[in-house]
């Protein structure tokens, strides 16, 4: 059985970036009903291993919902240092900069049309690289480690954004857990 994880801080913490309501149906409404289809769905009672290569796409798409989320909540903070380290070393060698990897970055998360997600992976090869992936495709779905992810559905954002994607990415970046966000890196190595 899967679980829906507690949000690692408080449901108002991370305003006025992102709103307290938004948190609360989020986490509690959308994770949670990912968590409870994959369970119903999962009735083989799977381990994680064997539910990533399923082809089910109502499997792909609960399993990715909760694997995704899981992660979203973790790399953000309400008290977020900034990057440093060896994540930040390869964001540089990667992409010269880190306002030059914050501009690409955003420009995936605007330009994913519909609902998805944008995330910084690191390949097999141990290789950084931006990537949209729509829906809740998950990117450990593709052998990928997710270093870093912005969620775009409307879900995440609407409620204090509306239309408005690009301020909430901008804003978002106020909240990134850098210091998990360089933790997923030294895992992936
Ligand atoms: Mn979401």
């Amino acid at each position: 059985m899967f679980a829906l994880p507690d949000l690692p801080y408080a449901y108002n913490s991370l305003e006025p970036y992102i709103d307290e309501e938004t948190m609360r149906i989020h986490h509690d409404k959308h994770h949670g009903a990912y968590v409870d289809n994959l369970n119903k769905l999962n009735t083989q009672n799977l381990g994680l291993e064997e539910l990533l290569k399923s082809t089910d796409q109502k499997i792909i798409n609960n399993l990715g919902g909760h694997l995704n989320h899981s992660f979203f909540w973790e790399v953000m903070s309400p008290n977020p240092n900034a990057p440093s380290g060896k994540v930040l070393e390869a964001i540089n060698s990667t992409f010269e900069s880190l306002e030059k990897f914050k501009e690409a970055f955003s420009e995936k998360a605007m330009t994913i049309f519909g609902s998805g997600w944008a995330f910084l992976i690191m390949s097999p090869d141990k290789k950084l690289s931006l990537k949209r992936h729509s829906f809740q495709n998950s990117p450990l779905m593709h052998g990928n480690i997710p270093i870093l992810g912005i969620d775009v559905w409307e879900h995440a954002y609407y409620l204090k954004y509306q239309n408005r994607r690009a301020d909430y990415i901008q804003a978002w970046w106020n909240v990134v857990n850098w210091t998990k966000v360089g933790e997923n890196f030294i895992k992936g190595l």
